[in-house]
């Protein structure tokens, strides 16, 4: 049998591997790329094969650049089933509706941009009217706002014969592949093909997410796969640790599929996450300011809201509101509270022996209607919001931030990774910059909205919260787990992550390649 990679190889999205064995093909993993929107979209619409040749497909964790793509390849006549554990699927059932329409609005927002540079084109070579391209441009607009009128924005592709993009998959592609998307229990062997089972074991990265372990029969000959998915790190709360006893029939691991994500990075402790946070919240409140957490809606949300829980029941910080300002987010800690069988002995121990949920406590309201999230804004009292999108691109985040950042009281605490080009990397950048530089002169103006905004808010960042392992919790995983590893090929990573913990490993002795993508290893 063969593995080819075609996906998140020497990168860290779009994650997908393709299993061949004599009888089937199995797909590890059917994720989304993810980056600039042009580029995404043109990486995301090609399959690399024929969707229906493929049997089944395993997913490791709901992670959109794991699972994202599921929607296309089921609309793409894929006739298999999809196989995660069962508090993945729970997520999936709102992770993969929700990427649906952030098509929608992504493939909007491209045909708008192609239209407003060729009204530009022609108001430039004279063949329209200043004045008419400004009305035009007004008329993109649902009445003045930021919204985008989606009937002018038809009418004038059509009009100027552009070529309109399509969302990669719509509301009810993503409801196929729920259709077909079967969740399963941990530790149990499934059959996902001819002589082929797989057996999740737990990831320790985010709710439900597996380490899956893959054997296929040939001949009198069994061949063992294990596919980490993403490494979680150790000695977090809610969630169990990465797992280190696999059963006794499972240890002989032919191929390890690892990733690679800080292959080359060491994280802040886990034990400062708390004190950390605590100083954070104490300072700003004290101080009669609030904080503003943008947030992914899906665990670092929930981390969150465990750790505040844990803060106010101490009573080690000023038992503020909180706001969790995203529809998703409220789905999703839903999820999470029906999965209390995945969660680690210290969550039970601190919350569920008294009965109580470790996402939910009084001071805590969750919004979903427009009308409560703008409600929040002329919230006077010192109070702590937690909103999405994580890098603020998008999503409410933005317009709490239109009323935070100019006022020196408040806190904005940037709590996952702010990838480039984002609005979230800027001002953690330019933000710890002015802190640096004795807050003196003008402070430095951040553009969203369409509009200048001074950032006065204090920044603070947090790093420790990364749901991967770092290059020494990966070892750690490796070297107290009981798997005899024979060769370990590393995804995804940046290349040079992925090269640099190939190094590291290889000192400590182990086999280890780095693919590169479309690459195909025997097995
Ligand atoms: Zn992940």
């Amino acid at each position: 049998m063969h593995i080819t990679f075609l996906g998140a190889v020497r990168e860290v999205t779009g994650s997908m591997h393709l299993l061949s064995t004599a009888n089937d093909h199995l797909l590890l993993d059917c994720g989304m790329f993810q980056g600039s929107r042009r580029e995404a979209a043109e990486k995301n619409s090609v399959m690399p094969f024929d969707p229906s040749i493929i049997t089944n497909v395993v997913v490791s964790h709901a992670h959109i650049d794991h699972s994202g793509r599921l929607p296309l390849l089921v609309r793409k006549d894929f006739n298999g089933h999809i196989y995660a554990t069962r508090a993945t699927y729970d997520s999936c059932r709102y992770l993969l509706p929700d990427s649906a329409k952030i098509q929608e609005s992504d493939a909007r927002y491209l045909n708008y941009k192609t239209v407003k540079r060729a009204i530009a084109e022609m108001e430039k070579e004279g063949g329209l009217r200043q004045r008419d391209a400004k009305k035009m441009r007004a008329m993109l607009k649902e009445n003045n706002s930021h919204r985008i009128n989606d009937a002018a924005l038809s009418r004038f592709l059509h009009k100027f014969g552009l070529k309109e993009i399509e969302p990669l998959y719509s509301p009810g592609d993503a409801d196929s592949a729920l259709g077909v998307f079967e969740g399963l229990p941990y530790r149990r062997e499934i059959t996902v093909g001819r002589d082929t089972t797989c057996t999740f074991y737990e990831a320790g990265h985010i709710l439900g997410s597996a380490i899956s372990l893959i054997k296929v029969k040939e001949g009198d000959k069994t061949r063992t796969i294990c596919y980490t998915g993403d490494i979680g790190r150790f000695d977090k709360p809610i969630l169990r640790d990465p797992v280190k006893r696999f059963a006794e029939t499972d240890r002989d691991v032919d191929l390890l599929i690892m990733e690679s994500t800080y292959g080359n990075r060491d994280h802040e402790e886990v034990a400062d996450l708390k004190p950390r946070l605590r100083q954070v919240l104490n300072s700003t409140i004290e101080g009669g300011g609030s904080v503003v957490i943008p947030s992914f809606a899906f665990g670092r949300t929930q981390e969150l809201l465990y750790y505040i829980h844990e803060l106010y029941n101490e009573k080690s910080v000023p038992r503020v509101p909180v706001w969790v300002d995203s529809p998703l987010a409220a789905n999703i800690t839903q999820v999470f509270a029906e999965h209390p069988e995945v969660y680690d002995a210290e969550t039970h121990e601190t919350f569920l022996k008294s009965g109580k949920n470790p996402f939910n406590f009084s001071q805590v309201n969750f919004t979903r209607s427009v009308e409560e999230s703008i409600a929040i804004t002329r919230e006077t009292r010192p109070h702590i919001v937690i909103s999405a999108s994580g890098m603020c691109e998008a999503g409410r985040i933005l317009h709490h931030l239109r009323y935070k950042i100019h006022n020196p009281k408040n806190t904005i605490l940037a709590v996952g990774y702010m990838a480039l080009n984002t609005l979230g990397r800027r001002i953690v950048e330019e933000g710890t910059r002015f802190e640096d530089e004795g807050r003196k002169g003008d402070p430095p103006l951040m553009r969203f909205y369409g509009k200048q905004y001074p950032l006065l808010a204090r920044v603070e960042k947090i790093g420790g919260f990364s749901a991967h392992g770092d290059r020494n919790e990966m070892l750690r995983f490796l070297q107290d787990s009981n798997l005899n590893i024979k060769r370990i090929a590393l995804v995804h990573g940046e290349k040079e992550q992925s090269l640099a913990f190939r190094d590291f490993l290889v000192g400590h002795g182990y086999d280890v390649v780095v693919p590169k993508r479309g690459e195909t290893l025997d097995v």
